[in-house]
């Protein structure tokens, strides 16, 4: 996969309104490259061998902070386990809760058609769908 620059990272927390530290552009650079579906601790793997001083609670921390402003989305899967998206274009999911593996839909593969009226003090945030296979046999 294709690691960001630092410089195009630090460019990316600012243009995002996160303040710059060394941990967020490392953190940056090994995960929003390309487009990559991660655990929490799948990304801590990551880190330890891209970076092996940082602290497993920054990397949670640092994620928390890429979702809230945006440059990484949170899809919850079986049981509540969050699987964070480095692609923040349109786009569904397909998960396959025996393998565990998830995968990319095309925005224009499935119509969403029809909104529920929502309570008078709800605003729409987002549609999710996730459409869930198994293996045929
Ligand atoms: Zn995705």
């Amino acid at each position: 996969m294709a690691d960001m620059t630092p410089e195009a990272a630090s460019a990316l927390l600012r243009g995002a309104g996160i303040p710059v530290t060394r941990q967020r552009v490392q953190i940056a650079c090994a995960f929003l490259g390309a487009p990559a579906h991660l655990t929490a601790e799948q990304l801590v793997a990551r880190m330890r061998e891209q970076a092996p001083g940082l602290a497993r609670a920054t990397v949670y921390n640092t994620l928390g902070l890429f979702v809230a402003h945006g440059l990484v989305r949170e899809i919850i899967v079986d049981g509540g386990s969050v699987i964070y998206d480095s692609n923040t274009a349109p786009h569904f999911h397909y998960y396959d809760s025996r393998s565990g593996e998830l995968g990319d839909l095309p925005a224009e593969a499935l119509r969403v058609s029809g909104m529920p009226q929502l309570p008078p003090h709800l605003e729409l945030e987002a549609v999710d769908v996730i459409v869930r296979v198994r293996s045929r046999g």
